[in-house]
């Protein structure tokens, strides 16, 4: 599943019996992960997701997972590398920060959106904080954050 759009669940917990629709849950994996907000139950393997993202975007992500040109890969694994260079308190260090900016932008010049997210799903493949991309890359291509 994508970190780009959010996933609505359709059921409710079955422990405390909450309606998990309202909670929004950013997923990072292809497996969805998700606990109760109110009760802390794993309720990862009883949720039915409902999946809003367009089919364009799920392609996307299929593509990331197989056919990148060389010169994305090496990007998807700078971006991975970058994106995990955090001081201490977790921040991201200032001169990765530029960086990721930088490569943002020449993903933008380079293919737009689509070669960012494209890029993006693959440094989530690759273990990279696709979080931190989201955050630095917000403004580029219209990005939102
Ligand atoms: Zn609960």
């Amino acid at each position: 599943m994508g970190v780009f759009s959010k996933l609505f669940k359709k059921n409710k917990c079955p422990k405390c019996g909450l309606d998990l629709s309202t909670v929004s849950t950013i997923v990072h994996s292809s497996v969805p992960t998700a606990k109760c907000p109110q009760c802390d139950t794993d309720i990862t393997n009883k949720l039915e997701f409902l999946d809003t993202r367009s089919e364009e975007e799920k392609q996307i992500e299929r593509d990331a997972q197989s056919a990148l040109t060389a010169e994305e890969e090496k990007l998807a694994k700078k971006l991975s590398y970058l994106s995990c260079q955090q001081d201490e308190q977790g921040r991201t260090l200032p001169e990765a920060k530029v960086d990721i900016r930088k490569l943002g932008e020449y993903l933008c010049a380079n293919g737009g959106t689509n070669r960012m997210k494209k890029v993006a799903y693959r440094v989530q493949t690759l273990g990279g904080d696709v979080r931190t991309l989201q955050i630095f890359w917000d403004g580029i291509c219209g990005w939102m954050a």
